[in-house]
């Protein structure tokens, strides 16, 4: 088999936090490769929400500190990546019989302000009901009860993911596309990485599979603490303008579900769903079920008029969020993530579980700081 130069770091994975390590370290000098069976983001970093966000209903579980570290990140990303990400108002209409009272949600929403910092000048408001019939005239406006408005984050993921890799590689990464990684030999001097074309050589090695991790693990026989369960959301993309600005509703259950027009595409996403996955990755499907779910609750907000049809829908999109294990139920899950350092001799194997695209940034320098370089 060929053997390729050696690198200081070879990464498996060119979604987000692939791509956001592989950033980090050539920052710092590293040699880095990426190896991606696919293409650049084309995993879960590109079936996101496309949300970049603290995460108001984690206040609802009590994790402050995965709000805050998120909501530092956003405004790091706003400044990093301003013709990327950018604030937008999000509204939260909140009817008679929902799960939630106003109270509550005002409570979070000032909350969240607090938790964004004093820099964050966009602080959330409540809306009268005038300007929100006005403005939305698509939702229905009996049984109203109260509409706050809020910014947080809107990004391209995709886009995101695509300009980490180019900014990587503009410090000399290099980053292979369909190329699966197929077999990892450790040594106490060397990490071997032996893909269809050739062997790689480094003394570190960074697993940034996403949901696939459990599945390379298990295949490449690597030493792990954790796993994850796997929970897939979907997305509709429907064809025209629902509302005019992105908005958040309640299902009768305590979930929640946005609605996010896309006025360039002349469409508007609506998501997503939870459910746990035991197929593979790759296996796993959008099913009647899902998209009925989201097209229910979305008609019991809309005036007839605007109630959505099967035939409305242009596409739609399925993504797993790696959810690092716990006993918990998956709805209750945190998306925080553990990064697993195993060291042998002189060599470096690190999995990244869990995280979110909001996050990449803060996980990177995490992931670089840990690392012995
Ligand atoms: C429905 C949904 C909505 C979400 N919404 C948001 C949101 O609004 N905001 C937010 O911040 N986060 C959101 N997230 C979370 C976020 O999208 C993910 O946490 C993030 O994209 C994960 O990035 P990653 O780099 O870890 O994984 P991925 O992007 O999945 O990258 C893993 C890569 O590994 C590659 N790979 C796998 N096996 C191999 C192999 N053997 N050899 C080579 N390559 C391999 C895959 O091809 C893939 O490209 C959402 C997630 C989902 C599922």
């Amino acid at each position: 088999m060929k053997i390729g130069p050696e690198y200081d770091t070879l990464i498996i994975g060119a979604g987000i936090n692939g791509c956001g390590i592989a950033h980090e370290l050539s920052k710092r000098g590293r040699s880095v490769a990426v190896f991606d069976k696919g293409k650049i983001g084309g995993g879960t970093s590109s079936k996101s929400s496309r949300l970049i966000h603290g995460g108001l209903r984690y206040l609802e579980h009590l994790h402050f500190g995965l709000v805050y570290e998120a909501l530092q990140d956003r405004t790091e990303l706003t400044h990093s990546y301003p013709d990327l990400v950018s604030l937008v108002p999000f509204y939260l209409p909140i009817y008679h019989n929902g799960p939630r009272r106003p109270v509550t949600v005002w409570t979070a929403l000032k909350l969240y302000d607090v938790l964004a910092g004093r820099r964050h000048k966009r602080h959330s408001r409540r809306v009268s009901l005038d300007e929100f019939g006005s403005s939305f005239p698509n939702l229905r406006k009996d049984q109203l009860r109260a509409v706050f408005r809020y910014y947080d984050g809107r990004t391209n993921d995709l886009d995101l993911t695509r300009r980490v890799a180019r900014d990587a590689q503009a410090l000399g990464c290099r980053i292979y596309e369909q190329t699966c990684v197929q077999a990892v030999r450790i040594s106490d001097q060397i990490i071997e990485v032996d893909t269809g074309d050739g062997t790689h050589r480094a003394k570190t090695l960074i697993n940034a599979t996403g949901p696939w991790i459990d599945e390379v693990i298990a295949r490449l026989h690597l030493p792990t603490r954790f796993g994850i369960r796997k929970v897939s959301g979907i997305h509709l993309f429907l064809d025209g303008l629902l509302t005019p600005h992105p908005m958040f509703l309640q299902t009768t259950s305590k979930r929640i579900f946005f609605v996010i027009p896309e006025p360039k595409q002349c469409q508007t996403m609506v998501g997503t769903t939870e459910r746990e996955e035991t197929a593979p990755v790759d296996d796993v499907g959008a099913t009647e079920e899902d998209v009925r779910y989201l097209i229910d609750h979305l008609n019991r907000y809309l005036v007839s008029g605007a109630r959505v049809r099967h035939e409305d829908i242009r596409d739609v999109s399925i993504g797993i969020r790696a959810l690092v294990a716990s006993r918990e139920d998956p709805t209750d899950l945190s998306r925080e993530y553990q990064l697993d350092l195993h060291e042998q001799g002189q060599s470096q194997l690190l999995h990244v579980f869990g995280g979110k695209l909001t996050t990449f940034l803060s996980l990177s320098r995490k992931a670089a700081n840990l690392l012995r370089l």
